[in-house]
């Protein structure tokens, strides 16, 4: 469905929201294919057309800011027009729009040196370099990633790495990695870490596997791999922002990251319900009668409006937040949105491959893969519980507390 306050042409946006669902249904979605059968090079030459042409039209990098190539459109512009590129998981790849490259951009721009701009921030929006971001570890939980065993010691001029990371999305073909590594193993916990830039060339630095997520090892800028430092050695100039900011700074990163990610979402939740009206109406149940005439897929129907249209909502008022209160002061919207967009998207998928029967299980539709992929959506940048403590805490605070 449309969304009707979705517009963009005030803000140099050059499609509008009927001409970019047109554009990505002839464009993109005939792509997908190549994505659920594995053919990643097939993939990797269409999708290279399609961002050609999508900067032809002016329309690349919606989402970075204007005076390093992005067209800079506001936070609220920005959450509509992910809502309709969710719509195919190939869509913010396709107009230079994808995490993590999107949030690294975020990252870099706010902390990152005139020279470190230089050499990364501008490929990385022209779309000519690819980025991941690992903090994540198979030792430690990650839900709380203030324990973690990488770290980065001084040496000489520079910096010496050692430890392993897991599930650094987009890792496989990147040109760097911005790492999360301990240099203060002793001082106060949110202030041990820091961020470094590594090349991914870098001596030491080794891309251990791709990680097959639900039988799915994938390619490219979607995958997610696991990967060691080994004595890898940077220069003092590869430190991204300060000394022990490391925490500071990934938080940063997750607050207009999280609206990314939701609103993304709610593309993949608008595009499995199409998938099962579409079928709902056609499939004939019996007697000449769609399914669509039980009550019970009915249901579905309303259930899954209902779970779209309040997910795309909560999130718009969450960036009306951040807008009037910074990320700091919007910790609970933020955290809110994480909790029940994840959630709501979880049910209508399922109940998408529900309505589908034994088509729903195959890959002869985009909805196995966004199944197999989109069910992480409540462990990674945080899972459900651990955005339900933040609420919770907060709310309970007004009288007097958790303890
Ligand atoms: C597809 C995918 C992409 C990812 N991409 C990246 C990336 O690019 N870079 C990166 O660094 N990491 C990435 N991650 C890792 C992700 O951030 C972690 O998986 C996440 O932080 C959870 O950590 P964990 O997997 O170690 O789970 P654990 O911390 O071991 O937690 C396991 C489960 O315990 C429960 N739990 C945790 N804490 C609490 C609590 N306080 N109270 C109650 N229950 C709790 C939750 O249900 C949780 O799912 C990705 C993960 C996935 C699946």
């Amino acid at each position: 469905m449309q969304d009707p306050l979705a517009d963009f042409s005030p803000h140099g946006f050059p499609l509008s929201a009927k001409e970019l669902t047109a554009y990505l249904e002839t464009h993109v979605f005939p792509l997908e294919a190549l994505l659920s059968a594995g053919r990643h090079e097939e993939l990797a030459a269409g999708i290279a057309e399609v961002r050609q042409d999508v900067k032809a039209r002016g329309a690349w990098a919606p989402m970075a800011p204007r005076d390093v190539g992005g067209l800079g459109l506001p936070l609220t512009t920005q959450a509509h027009l992910g809502a309709i590129l969710g719509r195919s998981p190939l869509g913010h790849h396709a107009f230079g729009a994808q995490a993590p490259d999107a949030a690294n951009i975020e990252l870099l721009h706010a902390f990152g040196t005139p020279a470190q701009k230089e050499q990364y921030l501008r490929g990385l929006v022209a779309g000519e370099l690819r980025s991941c971001f690992a903090m994540t570890e198979p030792g430690h939980a990650g839900s709380n990633p203030t324990e973690m065993s990488t770290i980065a010691r001084r040496d000489g001029d520079g910096w010496v790495l050692d430890g392993s990371k897991w599930f650094a999305t987009s890792a496989h073909g990147a040109d760097f990695c911005v790492v999360m590594a301990v240099t203060n193993p002793t001082g106060p916990v949110y202030g041990r870490a820091s961020l470094f830039i590594v090349p991914c060339g870098t001596p030491g630095f080794r891309h251990v596997r791709r990680v097959s997520v639900m039988g799915d090892e994938g390619a490219g800028y979607a995958s997610h791999s696991e990967l060691a430092f080994e004595g890898c050695r940077v220069s003092a100039e590869h430190r991204l922002g300060p000394e022990g900011g490391g925490f500071l700074l990934a938080q940063a990163r997750l607050g207009p990251g999280r609206v990314h990610h939701c609103m993304r979402w709610v593309g993949v939740a608008e595009r499995c319900y199409d998938i099962m009206c579409a079928r709902l109406v056609s499939r004939d149940i019996g007697g000449g009668k769609p399914l669509a005439s039980r009550q019970l897929a009915q249901a579905w129907v309303a259930e899954s409006r209902v779970d779209i249209d309040t997910s795309r909502l909560l999130v718009l008022d969450a960036v009306r937040q951040i807008e009037a209160h910074g990320t700091e002061g919007a910790r609970v919207p933020i955290a809110a949105i994480k909790l029940h967009v994840a959630r709501a998207l979880d049910r209508v998928m399922d109940r998408a491959v529900q309505a589908l029967g034994a088509l729903g299980m195959t890959d002869d539709t985009i909805l196995a893969y966004l199944y197999r992929h989109e069910r992480a959506a409540r462990i990674y940048d945080g899972p459900d519980e651990v955005h339900m403590t933040t609420i919770a805490r907060h709310e309970l605070r007004r009288f007097g507390g958790a303890k």
